[in-house]
C-alpha cells in the first residue's frame, strides 16, 4: 500500500499465475503447457528474422497473421482479432464488450482472471454456481433464469474442471441471449471438443477466444486471438488502439504463421496428450482418485482421503509440481497438467507413494 496509488491500484485483486521455478529437474505440470514444443517450423520462422526485422516496429494489424487464422477457421480477415496471449485479448474483451450496466455472468469455478479484469475495468459481475457435479449449468445462463444480464463468458472446455459442453448446448445460450455478446474461451478446445466457431456467421453476438500458448505448445510466444462478428472485432480494435496499437511483435506473427502451416505436428502432438490424458485418468482412478471426465490438457482430480493441498505438497517434495487452488468447494482437488507418458508414469509412482505412506 502506497500514498502514491490510485484508490483503483489499491483495490485490485491480482491474477497469481502457476510457479514458474527456477529449479531444474522438475516435473512440471502446474501451469497447462504442452510437454511436446511446438513445431520446428515455428522455430525456423523465428531464426528467419534479422536486424531490419527488429530495427521496424511491427505491423501494427498482423495483416499476415490474421489472414492466416481467417483462412484456418474459414472466416473473412475483417472476423479476427488478434492479441498477446490470449489474456490480452480478454482484456480488451472486458473493456469493449462485456462492460455494461448489467452484470457480466462467468461460473463460480472458473478462470480466475475473469474477476481481476472485472476489478479492473470496474465491472460488475454474478459468479453462476457449477452444480455438484462441477458442470457448468446452461440453463443458468438464459433470459429466462432471472436477472438481467450484461454478458456472459465461460471456458469450454471449462478450467479448472476440464468440462466441456457439446456444440448444441452452447448454441442454445448462444441463440438465447441476442442483446448482448457471449464470449467462449477455447483455449483448450483443441483436446477433445468442438469449437463455436463454426456458429460465428449465425450469431454476431458470439465471439471465440483462442489461444496458441495451450495446444500450440508456444505460452512463450503470447498468441492468442477472437474470432467473431466485424462489429465485435471492431470494438475491440477500438479499444486495442487506445491502449497499445502494436500488439504482437514481429517474431510473434513469424512464429504463429508457421504454427499453423504445420497440420501434422498439431495433429500428432495434441492427439499423443489426449491419449496421455486418457491413461492417466485411469491410471489415478485405479488408484481410487476422483477424476472429472477432461477434454483439456489437464485433469481435475480429488485423492482418497488426503486434503489437495497436502497432496500437492507431498508431490512437490518429490519434485513433482502441480496447482492447488485455496477456493471453497474445490479446496480437496488438484489441477494436474497432462506431461509425456513416462513424466505420468512417475506422477502415478508418487501418488502410489504418498497414499501408501
Ligand atoms: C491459459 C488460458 C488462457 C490464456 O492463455 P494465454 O497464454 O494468455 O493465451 C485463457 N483462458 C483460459 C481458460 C486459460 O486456461
Amino acid at each position: 500500500m502506497s500514498r502514491y496509488w490510485s484508490s483503483l491500484v489499491a483495490k485490485l485483486d491480482p491474477y497469481v499465475p502457476g510457479e514458474q521455478p527456477r529449479v531444474q529437474n522438475l516435473i512440471k505440470l502446474n501451469t497447462n503447457e504442452h510437454p511436446y514444443g511446438p513445431s520446428p517450423k515455428v522455430i525456423e520462422a523465428i531464426a528467419r528474422a534479422n536486424g531490419e526485422d527488429l530495427r521496424l516496429y511491427p505491423d501494427p494489424t498482423s495483416l499476415a497473421l490474421s489472414q492466416t487464422i481467417a483462412k484456418y477457421f474459414g472466416l473473412g480477415v475483417d472476423h479476427v482479432f488478434v492479441g498477446n496471449g490470449s489474456d490480452e485479448v480478454l482484456a480488451h474483451v472486458f473493456n469493449a464488450l462485456l462492460k455494461h450496466d448489467a452484470p457480466v455472468l462467468f461460473p463460480d469455478i472458473s478462470y480466475s482472471f475473469y474477476p481481476v479484469y472485472c476489478g479492473l475495468y470496474q465491472i460488475e459481475y454474478r459468479a453462476v454456481p457449477l452444480d455438484q457435479n462441477f458442470r457448468i449449468v446452461l440453463n443458468d445462463y438464459l433470459p429466462s433464469a432471472g436477472a438481467k444480464a450484461g454478458g456472459i463468458i465461460f471456458p469450454n472446455p471449462n478450467a479448472p474442471t476440464g468440462i466441456c459442453h457439446d456444440l448444441d448446448a452452447i448454441e442454445q445460450v448462444v441463440k438465447a441471449n441476442p442483446d448482448i455478446v457471449v464470449v467462449i474461451d477455447e483455449a483448450y478446445i483443441d483436446f477433445g471438443g468442438v469449437s463455436a466457431a463454426s456458429l460465428i456467421a449465425k450469431y454476431p453476438n458470439l465471439l471465440v477466444v483462442h489461444t496458441l500458448s495451450k495446444s500450440r505448445s508456444l505460452a512463450g510466444l503470447r498468441v492468442g486471438f477472437a474470432l467473431g462478428h466485424p462489429d465485435l472485432i471492431q470494438g475491440l480494435d477500438r479499444v486495442k488502439n487506445s491502449f497499445n496499437s502494436y500488439p504482437l511483435d514481429r517474431l510473434a506473427q513469424a512464429g504463429a504463421i508457421a504454427a499453423f502451416e504445420d497440420d501434422a505436428h498439431f495433429e500428432k502432438t495434441r492427439q499423443a496428450v489426449i491419449h496421455t490424458r486418457e491413461s492417466m485418468t485411469q491410471g489415478l482412478r485405479k488408484l481410487g482418485f476422483e477424476v472429472l471426465p477432461s477434454k483439456a490438457n489437464f485433469i481435475f482430480a480429488r485423492a482418497p482421503g488426503v486434503a489437495g493441498e497436502v497432496f500437492a505438497a507431498e508431490l512437490r517434495a518429490r519434485n513433482i509440481l502441480v496447482r492447488h487452488f485455496k477456493k471453497e468447494r474445490i479446496y480437496d482437488f488438484m489441477r494436474i497438467s497432462v506431461g509425456t507418458d513416462e513424466q505420468t508414469e512417475t506422477l502415478l509412482q508418487a501418488c502410489q507413494e504418498i497414499l501408501a505412506q
